[in-house]
């Protein structure tokens, strides 16, 4: 059984409890969670025959004070960066906690780590939709991430698929 450390990243409020929600209890509350302090929670997954256990990692609201600093970010196995796509900015946003991650998490320069980036809200109207499928792609090419997947942790839709994609790239990386 390998134990690999998550964390979820991204601007508040573009559904990273919900995500960590509804791959851990199939469950989702339309009211944001409360919680102080930095949490995780554990879940199994099996991939190929191979049991795993992810260590999630949420930011519990400290997004506004924006350093979450070491003891979040260190040992981290998988990086998800998170935006809506109904909200351009957290989109925009996401270069930030990229460089956030690579700095506090203490990632030497040129070694190679498993980033996904995650667009979520899927499930939103087409003329809410503020950042097209081609432009995941593209950032995501430019900045050399080989996962992306768009997810609503309200349908349930690519919920489990993404956390399986990121191990998926773990093992590749
Ligand atoms: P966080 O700040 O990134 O942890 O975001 P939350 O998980 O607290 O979610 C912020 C808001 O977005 C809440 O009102 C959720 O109900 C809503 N939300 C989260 N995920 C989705 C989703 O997949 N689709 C839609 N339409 N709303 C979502
Ligand atoms: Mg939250």
């Amino acid at each position: 059984n390998t134990l690999l450390k998550v964390v979820i990243l991204g601007d508040g409020g573009v559904g990273k409890s919900c995500l960590m929600n509804r791959f851990v209890s199939n469950h989702f509350d339309e009211h944001s969670f409360h919680t102080i302090g930095v949490e995780f929670l554990n879940k199994d997954i099996e991939i190929d025959n191979e049991n795993y256990t992810l260590q999630i990692w949420d930011t519990a609201g400290q997004e506004r004070f924006k350093t979450l600093r070491t003891p979040f970010y260190r040992g981290s196995d998988i990086c998800m960066l998170t935006y809506a796509i109904d909200d351009k900015s957290s989109f925009r946003n996401m270069n930030m906690w990229k460089n956030e991650f690579l700095y506090y998490a203490d990632i030497k320069e040129n070694t190679y780590f498993p980033f996904i980036v995650v667009g979520n809200k899927s499930d939103v109207l087409v003329e809410e939709r503020e950042v097209s499928q081609l432009e995941l792609e593209t950032w995501c090419n430019e900045n050399g991430i080989a996962s992306c997947i768009e997810t609503s942790a309200k349908s349930a839709s690519n919920v489990q698929e993404a956390f399986k994609m990121a191990v998926q790239h773990w093992l590749r990386a």
